[in-house]
């Protein structure tokens, strides 16, 4: 049965800030504080699943459990048509190299470069659609959970261009959309994105609309 969210806290489950500030930004109009998993010194479980859905889940009990608060998590990244569907599940690992994994870091540079050195490789045609996949778990500490999963179709341009957002966010253009993520004001991007549509799903379903 659907249960509905009624406490006053929760934990977000990421260790992400670009994620992190995003879904404070998200759940501020419902009057929820949010606490990240960081914050709480809660430990990153491995994303072992091989669905954003179930990475999602595992992330958001994982932290319920640990910290007796429900938690949410997201789990996301962006498919590339013409590569199968990569880099998928796999998203922020495409930007960890032998440098940045030592010190936890990422170069998202580096990881739009192999993205789109690959459809050059290929001579994927244009326009080179891609979809940034956003699951979004709500889980509390008794093992319950609520997952939804959201979309945003478009393509993906060269070079990168704007500085506002994270990840892959410079070279993505959502359709009907002339800015990329990345140049966007982060209002109109919470109104299009993927997590804004699983975040719609979930505020319908658990947070009485
Ligand atoms: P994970 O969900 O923590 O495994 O990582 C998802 C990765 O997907 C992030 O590190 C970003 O690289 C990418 N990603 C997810 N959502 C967005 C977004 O809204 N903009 C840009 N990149 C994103």
């Amino acid at each position: 049965m659907r249960r509905v969210f009624r406490e006053p806290r929760l934990v977000v489950a990421s260790h992400n800030a670009g994620k992190v500030r995003e879904i404070g930004e998200l759940m501020r109009p419902y009057g929820i504080e949010t606490v990240s998993a960081a914050d709480l010194g809660l430990a990153e479980p491995d994303e072992t699943e091989a669905t954003f859905e179930g990475n999602a889940r595992l992330k958001a009990l994982a932290a319920a459990r640990a910290s007796l608060l429900p938690a949410l998590a997201d789990d996301s990244g962006l498919t590339v048509e013409a590569l199968g569907g990569a880099p998928g599940i796999y998203s922020a690992r495409w930007a960890e190299t032998p440098e940045t994994h030592e010190s936890g870091g990422r170069d998202f540079g580096q990881a739009m470069q192999t993205v789109w050195q690959k459809l050059e490789a290929i001579g994927a045609p244009e326009p080179r659609r891609a979809t940034f996949v956003c699951a979004l778990t709500l889980a509390w500490p008794d093992g319950h959970d609520e997952t939804f999963l959201g979309a945003c179709a478009g393509r993906l341009v060269w070079p990168p261009r704007g500085e506002k957002g994270f990840g892959y966010d410079p070279v993505f253009i959502a359709r009907g959309e002339e800015s990329t993520f990345g140049e966007m004001e982060p209002e109109r991007k919470h109104a299009i994105s993927h997590r804004a549509d699983a975040f719609r799903q979930l505020v319908a379903a658990c947070f009485g609309g």
